[in-house]
This record gives structure tokens, C-alpha cells and sequence, in this order.
């Protein structure tokens, strides 16, 4: 049995305005106000952990600890079979200082063309949520989208590795997708009707 939030303010982990926006639009019909990290002035943990749950972990934990109040934090990336899950939790960082995700894809690109010519293209997105209060409690919840990559990227709708990645079921990229459509059964959606469902 999963401890329940109560509605009153809520801080989202992050320092990222478009994240921040999306997590109060679900979250605000539950009764959450949401206040973000960086309004609230608190520091952004470095990502040490070794799965995408340890890293929306320690998030959580630092923003609930540093303010009194419950945080919700996520954690998310792209897993590649043929290449052994990576670039995983090290998505982001696979796009290097400049944030250049036509670079993070060419190197997925790269790496299953020296895998082989027969190499799978099989993925996953992942997103891990993890929801901690200031007494050291936290329930996480992951999300998960299964599909196959392609090349070259196609679509601009998205954002990060969307261009590459085909939707198990459909032949379009998430990057040629209604927005609608991708959010409907995407990895950040599967944790969060798991964490709506647990929580509220
Ligand atoms: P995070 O903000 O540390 O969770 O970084 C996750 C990284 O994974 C992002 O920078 C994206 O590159 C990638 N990623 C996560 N979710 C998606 C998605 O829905 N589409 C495309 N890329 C994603």
C-alpha cells in the first residue's frame, strides 16, 4: 500500500520550465500546486546513480529534504538492445554540453552500424518517477514504451531522440506524431497512471 499525497504544494525536481509546465498540468486536477525547484532556489543534485529510479531517487530526496515539503522527480532515456541498453541514463549526456541530439542520434546510428548490418533495432524509452517527502519516504514508478529505431530521423514534432524512435504497432516516428498521440502512450505517461493510481 503506497502512501497518499495530500493536496497542498508539491516540488517538481527540475529545472526545466517546459517539464515543470507539463507535470502541473497533470498533476493540478489532483488537488497539487506545484512549485518547481528552481523557483524555490534549490540545488540540482549530480546524477550518480546507476539506474534511471536511483537518479529520480536522489532528486526527489534532495528537493524534499532541502525544503520541507513532498517532490517529485523523473528520470528518463533511451535503451537500445543491440547495444546494451545504452545510451540509458546517459542520454542526455550523449548529446554533449550543446545539447545536440542530431549528434546522439548519429552516434546510435554509428554504434549498431558497427554492431553489424543485422544488428536489431529494437528499443525502449524509459522514465522513472520517484515522489519522496521530507522524512526520507519515496514510492517510484517506471514507465516504459517499446518500439524499434530507424534511419535517417524523420519528423520534426518532437524533441531528443524522437526522430529515431518508431512506436511499437505504428510506422511513424514519435517525431512525425500528433503530440497528442505520442503523450497518450508514452513511457512518462505509463509512470504517471501508475503513480495517479498509487498516490492519489
Ligand atoms: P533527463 O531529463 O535527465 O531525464 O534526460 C532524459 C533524456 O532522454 C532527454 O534529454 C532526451 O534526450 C531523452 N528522452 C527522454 N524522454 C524522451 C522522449 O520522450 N523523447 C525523446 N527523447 C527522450
Amino acid at each position: 500500500m503506497s502512501r497518499k499525497l495530500s493536496p497542498g504544494r508539491l516540488v517538481i525536481a527540475s529545472h526545466n520550465a517546459g517539464k515543470v509546465r507539463e507535470i502541473a498540468e497533470l498533476l493540478g486536477p489532483h488537488g497539487m500546486e506545484p512549485v518547481s525547484a528552481g523557483a524555490l532556489g534549490l540545488p540540482e543534485p549530480e546524477e550518480t546513480g546507476t539506474t534511471f529510479i536511483a537518479n529520480a531517487e536522489l532528486k526527489a530526496l534532495a528537493s524534499a529534504t532541502a525544503s520541507g515539503l513532498p517532490a517529485l522527480a523523473d528520470d528518463s532515456g533511451l535503451c537500445v538492445s543491440a547495444l546494451g541498453g545504452d545510451p540509458g541514463i546517459y542520454s542526455a549526456r550523449w548529446a554533449g554540453e550543446t545539447k545536440d541530439f542530431s549528434l546522439a542520434m548519429a552516434k546510435i546510428h554509428q554504434a549498431l552500424e558497427a554492431v553489424g548490418p543485422d544488428a536489431p533495432r529494437d528499443a525502449h524509452f524509459i522514465c522513472a518517477l520517484s515522489l519522496a517527502w521530507p522524512d526520507g519516504h519515496v514510492e517510484s514508478f517506471e514507465g516504459r514504451v517499446d518500439g524499434s529505431l530507424v534511419w535517417p530521423p524523420r519528423g520534426e514534432k518532437g524533441f531528443g531522440y524522437d526522430p529515431i524512435f518508431v512506436p511499437q504497432g505504428h510506422a511513424i516516428t514519435f517525431a512525425e506524431m500528433d503530440p497528442a498521440a505520442k503523450h497518450a502512450m508514452s513511457h512518462r505517461a505509463d509512470a504517471f497512471r501508475q503513480l495517479v493510481e498509487a498516490v492519489f
